[in-house]
């Protein structure tokens, strides 16, 4: 755990880039903190490496001071990615990613098979390790980039808007790589953005910043149920709603079944008939208004792995009304939810909701009438009556 108390970096006589910043980011998960240009992001993550020094308050890493920590060995275990990768132009990808084993003094064995390693973690053709980063594509900078942020197996990721040079295709895949590598490694991830969307996808803990401070810090479904400011109300936007519903799992809704058929000329009914291909796997729906036609599927879900967002976009989508949901690695049709029963677990979804709010507000009034720190000795007394003593 990485916690920020009160600290504040001024550069100069400048107003201070970070004021009175207080976080706790947690061990082996996401924490992304997110803000508009300018609100002191890069301040904040370049004090966790002691890049930079605070002013005022402390940081501590597990209980540790920082400053009580060398910087080397700080840095030896907190890898560090920004913008493009932030690559050597004039080295290989390899060489490029093994700039801290070689810092380290690795034997040259060591770092050619910790570089194999990494180039397959961050799915880089093996063929791309002699070449410079400008004949690479912006995603795959970006991928050695990771990479070499990971050579060392460091405990601390810090990303610094690691993706924002990437187009929003290359950008999501980039996104599930790092999801993905942070729960096969198990990574305490700080990464900075100030795309809102973006830290909604990657962050376990979302904290959004501005002028300096953090003013809202918690996990991305409670950020986007109940803003704290109408700052953070503006910055989220519109669709906070439909958003939400990205972080309902859709494995609770009720699969009805409907009428297939391989062959959509022999179809005759009023009722939707949907169309399977040889695999079992959905095509699209009989037309009934032309003989053997069909109309498109619309998109489908998976119940074990999508969300409530996922599900109410395939039944939006469907030209019957019905989402369609498929199973298994092949895809294959498993059941629709008519958007009625979607509808009935969005109720449902905001019932929880409102139970999860409401039970953060008891904890906040426990919070506030039970001090943190036990008081020791009578408390006061009011009215002139003494407090009976316990036996
Ligand atoms: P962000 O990463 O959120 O865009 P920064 O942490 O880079 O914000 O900057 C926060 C504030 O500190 C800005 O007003 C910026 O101009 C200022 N600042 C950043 N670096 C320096 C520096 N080296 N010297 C002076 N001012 C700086
Ligand atoms: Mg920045």
């Amino acid at each position: 755990m990485i916690e920020f108390a009160h600290v504040t970096k001024s550069y100069g006589r400048d107003a201070p880039a970070v004021s009175d910043l207080s976080l706790v980011i947690p061990a082996h998960r996401t924490t992304v903190i997110v803000g508009p240009s300018g609100c002191g992001k890069t301040t904040t993550l370049r004090m966790i490496n002691r890049m930079l020094e605070p002013n005022a308050g402390e940081i501590r890493w597990d209980g540790r001071p920082l400053n009580t920590l060398g910087k080397t060995e700080l840095r030896r275990s907190m890898g560090y990615v920004i913008q493009s990768g932030g690559l050597f132009p004039h080295r290989t990808v390899a060489a490029n990613i093994a700039t801290v084993p070689r810092l380290l003094h690795w034997d040259s064995r060591r770092i050619a098979g910790r570089v194999r390693e990494l180039m397959e973690l961050t799915e880089l053709p093996e063929s791309l390790a002699d070449r410079y980063p400008a004949e690479l594509s912006g995603g795959q900078q970006q991928r050695v980039g990771v990479a070499r942020g990971l050579a060392a197996d460091p405990d601390v990721l810090l990303m610094d808007e690691p993706f924002s040079a990437v187009d929003p295709v290359v950008r999501a895949g980039l996104q599930d790589l790092v999801r993905g590598l942070q729960r096969e490694l198990d990574k305490t991830i700080v990464m900075i953005t100030h795309d809102l969307d973006e830290a909604i996808r990657m962050g376990d803990q979302v904290a959004i910043m501005k002028d300096g401070a953090i003013v809202q810090a918690g996990p991305p479904a409670e950020i986007l149920d109940e803003p704290a400011t109408d700052f953070v109300r503006e910055f989220i936007g519109r669709d906070r709603g439909y958003r939400g519903l990205g972080f309902a799992a859709a494995a609770g809704l009720r699969l009805t079944a409907v009428d297939t058929t391989r062959a959509p000329g022999t179809a005759t009914t009023e009722r939707p008939v949907l169309v399977l291909d040889a695999r079992g796997r959905p095509v699209g729906w009989v037309d009934p208004r032309l003989p053997g036609g069909t109309m498109d599927l619309g998109t489908v879900f998976d119940p074990a792995t999508d969300s409530l967002r996922v599900a109410l976009d395939a039944a939006l989508s469907s030209p019957v009304g019905r989402a369609v949901a498929v199973a298994g690695p092949a895809a294959r049709y498993a059941g629709v939810v008519t958007i009625a029963d979607l509808l009935t677990a969005v109720a449902t979804h905001r019932d929880d909701l409102a139970e999860s709010r409401a039970e953060r507000a008891a904890h906040r009034e426990v919070a506030v009438a039970e001090p943190a720190e036990p008081v020791s000795g009578p408390g006061p007394v009011d009215d002139g009556v003494v407090p009976e003593a316990s036996s």
